[in-house]
Formats: structure tokens, C-alpha cells, sequence
């Protein structure tokens, strides 16, 4: 297990695995989400974007378009995937692939724990 999502293979600069959304539509998120996350890929404001969420993120691609949530690696075989999308390579949903193997939040998620 990868306990630092910058070590993943997929987020080595030099050598990028293409997102993809192949492996067709998950369940778990609408149409407009996946339109609105395919769009954000190729925004040409997504710097912005990611600075937004994390003012230290770094302008790398790979790294901005993970701040922005916009993708996901699968844990078992490494495919990148458009988030709103299964697992291009072994079809598996993001929440069962979170479920089979839970990965720690992206860097400069919010934290959704509301403890009071
Ligand atoms: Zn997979």
C-alpha cells in the first residue's frame, strides 16, 4: 500500500499515466458531475483552480488535477481515472476500491470530519 500518494507510479511527472474513463459511467456520481470533471481536465483556469484549494500546490499537472479531485488511482492495478468513472482497468467503483483499500486524503482536501 502506497502511504504517500506522491510515491504512486501515476504521479511521476517523467512518466504519466493518461486519465481515463473507459472503464464507463460509476453509479455513485450523476452525468453532470462526470461532464463537470472531464471539463475541468482540460480547463485552462485549472492552476487557478488547484492554488484555490491549496495555495502550495505545486503546478504540476499530475499533482493539480489530484488536489482538485478530478482523478483517482485505482489501488489494485494503478489506472488513472476521470473521477465519476469506474476503474478503467479492473472496473471496479472508486468507493469499493476506497472500501477494498482506504487511501489516505488528497493533499489539500478539506477535511469532511465534523467533529464538534
Ligand atoms: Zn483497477
Amino acid at each position: 500500500m502506497l502511504s504517500d500518494p506522491a510515491a504512486a507510479p501515476s504521479m511521476d511527472s517523467r512518466h504519466p499515466i493518461p486519465w481515463s474513463c473507459a472503464g464507463g459511467p460509476d453509479p455513485d456520481y450523476s452525468r453532470a458531475d462526470r461532464r463537470e470533471h472531464l471539463a475541468a481536465l482540460t480547463d485552462p483556469g485549472l492552476a487557478a483552480r488547484a492554488r484555490a484549494v491549496d495555495e502550495h500546490c505545486e503546478l504540476d499537472y499530475e499533482r493539480m488535477i489530484r488536489v482538485l479531485d478530478l482523478v483517482w488511482d485505482c489501488p489494485d492495478d494503478g489506472a488513472v481515472n476521470v473521477t465519476g468513472y469506474r476503474c478503467s482497468g479492473c472496473g471496479i467503483s472508486r468507493a469499493l476500491a476506497r472500501r477494498a483499500r482506504p487511501q489516505p486524503p488528497p493533499p489539500g482536501s478539506a477535511d469532511r470530519d465534523s467533529s464538534t
